[in-house]
């Protein structure tokens, strides 16, 4: 059983926190929504009025909160959970794990100033959703030392169904945003296949019959179709509720085209499925599930 901390206990960090404290773990919570901490504290969850005491003498922190500038202020505050944690000294050192889907930059400079205080660190962004959250099967792509992924791993197993070291500090926030760029640029194909094979005459059923067993295969097609019918669990099948939304593809585009320019990567598929979700989401449909983004193509764009 360890003591950790957890903050920003939102869609994705509320139900992983829940699996901790259901695997016997004291949890410690913080977030800004008061709301958000109802249900963790109806299981058992404490509650802390603040980051820093929330990190205090917590074996490890886990955090998983919007945006990069939230991840560098909550770990980087004079009050913050590095300053906590270097105060309190626990044993090895607290454990330091950033679950948020952020820019590759911020994961690097807050592991380095969690280095700096002698703190291991990983970031672990994770692939799954609110469904895989509750589940228990999120799959985490880790970024950080050898000694800092051995430590975080038993933690991560708790809420996750398939935990990757990826490599040094910031790999595991590439690895996602490289995922999300392929996902969100192949559900837009898919999405142009069945459109145009409609309009020439060919059933969306007939084409899922023949590409998921020919080379056009994919995720997108056979786990999500963005039509409705040949796969019945899919956001399709209920007027695109989310699922993942369009507005988080976005989101994840985005990371993905500023750190291409910063890596000088050319990724011109990635900058028009970014233009696309972005048209998408002005439209005020960032709510629905991203494969809903057959609606834009159907409507020609
Ligand atoms: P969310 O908005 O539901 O939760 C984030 C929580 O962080 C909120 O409760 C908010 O109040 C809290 N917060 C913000 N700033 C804070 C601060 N300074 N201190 C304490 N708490 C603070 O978002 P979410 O859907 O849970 O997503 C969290 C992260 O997970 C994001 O980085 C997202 O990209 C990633 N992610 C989400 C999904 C998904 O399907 N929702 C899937 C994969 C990855």
């Amino acid at each position: 059983m360890a003591d950790i901390a957890f903050i920003g206990v939102g869609n994705m960090g509320g139900p992983m926190a829940l699996n901790l404290l259901k695997d016997g773990h004291r949890v410690r919570a913080f977030d800004l929504d008061s709301q958000v901490l109802k249900p963790l504290a109806g299981e058992g969850a404490e509650i802390a009025p603040s980051a820093y005491e929330a990190a205090g003498a917590a074996e490890a922190v886990i955090t998983m909160l919007p945006a990069g500038r939230h991840v560098r202020g909550v770990y980087m505050d004079d009050a913050g959970v590095i300053a906590a944690a270097a105060e309190a000294a626990v044993g090895e050192g607290t454990l330091l794990i950033d679950c948020s889907t952020i820019d590759v930059e911020s994961a690097r400079t807050v592991a380095e100033a969690a280095a700096a205080a002698g703190l291991d660190m990983v970031d672990a962004p994770v692939s799954g959703g609110v469904a895989g959250a509750g589940a228990g099967a999120l799959t985490f792509m880790v970024g950080g030392t050898d000694r800092a992924f051995a430590r975080a791993k038993p933690l991560l197993d708790v809420m996750g169904k398939a935990v990757v070291h990826a490599g040094p500090s910031g790999n595991g926030q590439v690895a996602k945003i490289c995922n999300n760029m392929i996902l969100g640029v192949s559900m837009i194909v898919v999405s142009e296949a069945f459109t145009l094979g409609r309009k020439l005459g060919l059933a969306p059923e007939k084409l899922f019959e023949i590409s998921s067993q020919a080379s056009g295969q994919c995720w997108s097609m056979t786990s999500y179709c963005p039509v409705p019918g040949p796969v019945p669990a899919s956001p399709a099948n209920r007027d695109y509720q989310a699922g993942f939304t369009a507005a988080m593809m976005l989101k994840d585009l985005k990371l993905a085209q500023a750190a291409a320019h910063s890596a000088r990567a050319a990724t011109p598929l990635g900058a028009k499925a970014q233009e696309l979700y972005d048209r998408f989401c002005e439209g005020e449909r960032g709510s629905l599930d991203f494969s809903g983004i057959i609606k834009l193509i159907e409507e020609g764009a």
